[in-house]
């Protein structure tokens, strides 16, 4: 890692405290380093905020790990050097020529690095009877296991043909998610993340961003990679055990202050507040890939999203109270906050808080451990009590106090995920798969797919028909032919 000051480092790593003098400044004066090579920190200044330095190097390699994830088995260019790597063919024709067959499979080359690809997708799938049959098992909660036996096939071949199906879906969102990212030019975002595999131990945080207006899930990303001999301050080491165990205080009751202040005093009792993992001290590492550290993730997820969306007018982030995406979030959409297009906030709802009903005005309120006011509004009930809506605005563009609280609600983003783990649930938790999390990576990819192109939230909506850009939910069959 350089020792000086670099423009590259200053734009990850510049204050992110939104109550200091000099939150976001990129300029060099204002900060101080201290070149540990274990644990390299910058401070700022004026607020001595010290966090630990995000390498650029290193987040780069990150965003191109979860690239390379996505772009798996698609039709498009996989020359890493080569500008069309990733851009599928169906999309961008322009970008390659048609070069004959490979059995009747149509093949294409790159106009920019030759590379020719063979486009799967251009014929039938062969599969499709079977793939229809296993998915629509899997939705109604039959384990692999059960699954296999109803169709009398071994354990390896279920696992082919969901992989299989796994790079359709990835080929079907590919399309779809281009479509979504051009569909206007604002959008309102939320983002939740969740351990993906809440018994297990294992250190794997699954990080997911919708569209809350329609409730497409855009983009979704797991702190793993495949990669086996790992270095740098990317990962997490098998080695990484907290000394402490310090679980936060139980909230001393349902409201919303007490809840965001037991969350508060968590994360003052991490070692660093934007990574949830400290507080393990146990942790069962996979066995066959690696644990990335949890802002390298987050912050590679939203550098994918910022590029993906290009120059919005205008974007809101709403998000659950978790430093982590705050901290990653801000770092990734700089550029936009200094054009005053981004605004980005912490909201926590009670559960019935109604969408789209005024609620009272809004009043600032705080609790132990906060920093950065928050505000809280009501909606009343003729009987019992009040349900309530806390928002603390972190970055401030273009929503005044009151926009704020009429937001949408942040929860389509929580059930989605909650919806995966009751789906799923013996796949999710079977015993084997506690170190082997890299297995429901297929599943994900289906389950984002299906979500957004399938199910119906009420007749004929999907998350894709309510973001207008598909006509009317796709069948099992269209999904995966
Ligand atoms: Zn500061
Ligand atoms: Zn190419």
């Amino acid at each position: 890692m350089s020792d000086s000051l670099s423009p590259q480092l200053l734009a990850l790593n510049f204050c992110k405290n939104p109550l200091c003098a000099d939150f976001g400044s990129l300029n060099a004066a204002n900060y101080s380093l201290s070149l540990s090579i274990n644990n390299p920190q910058i401070a700022c200044v004026s607020c001595h905020s010290i966090s630990p330095i995000i390498s650029p190097t290193e987040l780069n390699e990150e965003v191109t790990a979860q690239l390379e994830h996505m772009n798996l088995g698609l039709t498009a260019c996989t020359n890493e050097q080569c500008e069309n790597v990733g851009l599928n063919v169906q999309l961008h024709p322009s970008r390659y020529y048609a070069f004959g067959f490979s059995g009747d499979k149509q093949r294409y080359r790159c106009k920019s690095c030759q590379k020719t690809i063979v486009d799967r997708f251009s014929v039938k799938n062969p599969n499709l009877k079977t793939h229809v049959t296993i998915l629509a098992l899997l939705l109604t909660g039959f384990s692999l296991k059960e699954i296999a036996a109803k169709l009398k096939i071994q354990a390896k071949t279920l696992n082919d043909h969901i992989k299989s199906m796994a790079t359709i879906c990835r080929q079907k969102s590919s399309v779809f998610d281009h479509h979504w990212h051009n569909k206007g030019q604002h959008f309102h975002l939320g983002s939740d993340w969740n351990l993906l595999q809440p018994k297990s131990h294992n250190g794997v945080l699954w990080i997911c961003t919708a569209d809350l207006d329609s409730h497409y899930i855009a983009l979704q990303s797991l702190n793993l990679s495949e990669q086996e001999n790992i270095t740098g301050h990317r990962f997490i080491g098998s080695d990484f055990l907290a000394s402490i165990n310090t679980a936060p205080p139980p909230p001393k009751s349902s409201t919303l202050r007490d809840i965001l202040e037991s969350m508060s005093t968590g994360h003052q009792e991490r070692s660093h507040r934007n990574n949830p993992l400290h507080n393990q001290t146990q942790l069962n590492y996979p066995a066959k890939s690696s644990l990335v550290s949890p802002i390298y993730c987050t912050a590679a997820h939203y550098l994918r999203l910022n590029h993906s969306l290009g120059n919005k007018e205008q974007v809101v982030i709403s998000m659950s109270f978790e430093p982590m995406l705050a901290d990653a979030a801000m770092l990734s959409f700089n550029a936009m906050r200094q054009k005053q297009s981004l605004d980005l906030l912490y909201q926590l709802d009670d559960e019935k808080w109604t969408e789209g009903k005024a609620g009272s005005k809004p009043q600032i309120f705080k609790f132990k451990g906060s920093e950065v006011p928050w505000s809280l509004s009501e909606q009343w009930h003729l009987r019992g009590k009040a349900d309530q809506r806390a928002i603390c605005q972190l970055v401030e563009s273009n929503l005044t106090q009151k926009q704020a609280h009429q937001l949408p609600k942040l929860s389509p983003v929580t059930h989605y995920m909650d919806r995966f783990h009751a789906m799923f649930k013996s796949s999710v938790n079977e015993p084997r798969r506690k170190r082997r999390p890299e297995g429901l990576l297929p599943l994900l990819d289906i389950y984002r797919a299906w979500n957004n192109l399938c199910h119906q939230e009420k007749p004929g909506e999907t998350p894709a028909v309510n973001a207008g850009i598909s006509e009317k939910p796709l069948s099992l069959d269209q999904l995966l032919q």
